[in-house]
């Protein structure tokens, strides 16, 4: 192999600081194929992140190798480890050494642990200053920008073979943007859970029926990306509608009975859409774990069953509802809520609640059970109501016969200008 000029991040916050990182770059010299070409020179740095720590000592070496990039890693983590870094310690804990490849040629790599040019090199001064002690023009590196924004399918179907050939676990959530704090919860626990995530934005017009909201539906890329970045996603995919469904597309997945009450009858055709959509962007990304939010429970449970009846080999993860402090589920959609329309949609949440809150004080009658939820919601003339169903939770069948012990209440309401759906489980903790 040719050689290759490699650039190491060097740092210690333990320790003889600066013989940790001498003795490393004396034993990387000695390995066959390495050579250290220059060193910058070493300075005190404040510890980033994790537990109160003393001053680091940083610098950066340039090296040229013949060795492929994973070698070079391989080594460097070798030296870690001989050096006394305890490899499992979490990250941004002291170290004896710390040895990073920041750059290697002008190779890009997305493996799991492994990344170069290094994500975060742009965000620190204590690697710039000695990268450009070493000559290194640090305005030219091309860092991929995060998250990435893709446009066609074929660049997001490559972009996560790299990160599952890298033996990344990988995260979807899937949205049709206008992101709030709901859909930020679920790109949070995505971030705590996956090696990468990804998002998607697609507002998706084969699940809008004749005369909803496809045209208003609130669009703003730029203020998404802005959550996305704080959410430290990877990658977003938001195709053109004509990129999702070019000419001569034709081939839909259906749903069975179960999709076609509650939201499938107030919305026929609505879960088609959703279940076609959706295995789409599962077949670009091919992910560990999708996100979905518990807010559009039946969504849920339909994709649940396309995914058990079509054999994706993922787990679908259902994730919590994120209110407002007064108890109305965030969406998209409260955006068109006017100001007396707003306090009046609160009445959705309200009802639900006296549901569980009688459930709780022993009620087990599912009349009874709806009849408190109904008085609170229909006291509230804004509030159109057009369904208000106990089910069974999770698949949302319908409840057995006798006292009520579980169950999910959902309910579905024109407010003003917005059609907002909810639930909640008897059996949730009131928040
Ligand atoms: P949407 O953009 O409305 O299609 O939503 C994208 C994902 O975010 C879906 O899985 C929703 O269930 C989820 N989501 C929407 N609103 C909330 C919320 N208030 N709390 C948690 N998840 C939500």
């Amino acid at each position: 192999m040719r050689a290759v000029t490699a650039y190491l991040g060097l740092g210690s916050n333990v320790g003889d600081r600066e013989r940790h990182i001498r003795d490393a770059l004396t034993q990387l010299g000695q390995v066959p194929g390495v050579s250290v070409v220059a060193v910058s020179t070493l300075r005190e740095t404040e510890p980033v992140g994790g537990p109160p720590q003393g001053a680091f000592l940083n610098g950066a070496a340039e090296v040229s190798t013949t060795l492929p990039a994973a070698a070079l890693l391989a080594i460097c983590k070798q030296l870690e480890s001989d050096a006394g870094r305890d490899l499992n310690a979490p990250r941004n804990h002291p170290r004896t050494l710390d040895l990073d490849i920041l750059l290697f040629g002008d190779m890009r790599i997305d493996a799991r642990d492994f990344r170069v040019p290094h994500p975060r090199l742009m965000e620190r001064p204590f690697v710039l200053e000695p990268l450009a002690e070493l000559g290194v023009d640090c305005d030219a590196i091309d860092i991929p920008s995060r998250p990435a924004v893709i446009r066609s399918a074929e660049e997001f179907a490559a972009l996560n073979t790299e990160w599952l050939s890298g033996g990344c676990v990988t995260g979807l959530v899937p949205t049709m943007g206008a992101l709030h704090e709901g859909h930020a919860s679920l790109l949070r626990i995505a971030r705590g859970e996956c090696d990468r995530v990804a998002a998607t934005i697609f507002v998706n017009p084969l699940q809008f029926g004749p005369g909803e909201d496809l045209e208003r539906y609130p669009r703003d890329l730029d203020k998404d990306l802005e959550v996305l970045r704080s959410e430290d996603v990877d990658a977003v995919y938001a195709p053109a509608a004509a990129a999702m469904y070019p000419d001569g597309f034709c081939s839909e997945l259906d749903v069975g009975e179960e999709a076609r009450e509650l939201e499938g009858a107030s919305r026929p055709g609505h879960f088609r859409g959703v279940v076609t959509v959706v295995a789409k962007l599962f077949a670009l990304a091919r992910p560990t774990i999708a996100y979905f939010g518990r807010k559009d429970a039946q969504q849920v449970a339909v994709l649940r069953r396309m995914v058990a009846d079509l054999d994706f080999p993922l787990r679908v993860r259902e994730c919590p509802t994120l209110r407002e402090p007064d108890g109305l589920a965030m969406s998209s959609r409260n955006a068109y809520l006017e100001a007396e329309d707003r306090l009046a949609a609160t009445a959705l949440y309200r009802g639900l609640d006296a549901a569980r809150q009688r459930h709780r004080a022993g009620e087990g009658d599912a009349d009874a059970l709806r009849r408190a939820a109904l008085e609170i919601i229909e006291a509230e003339p804004r509030v159109e109501l057009e369904y208000l169903e106990l089910r069974r939770d999770g698949d949302l069948g319908p409840l057995p016969p006798g006292p009520v012990a579980d169950g999910r209440l959902l309910v579905a309401a024109r407010v003003g200008n917005a059609r907002l759906i909810d639930n909640i489980s008897l059996l949730e903790p009131a928040d």
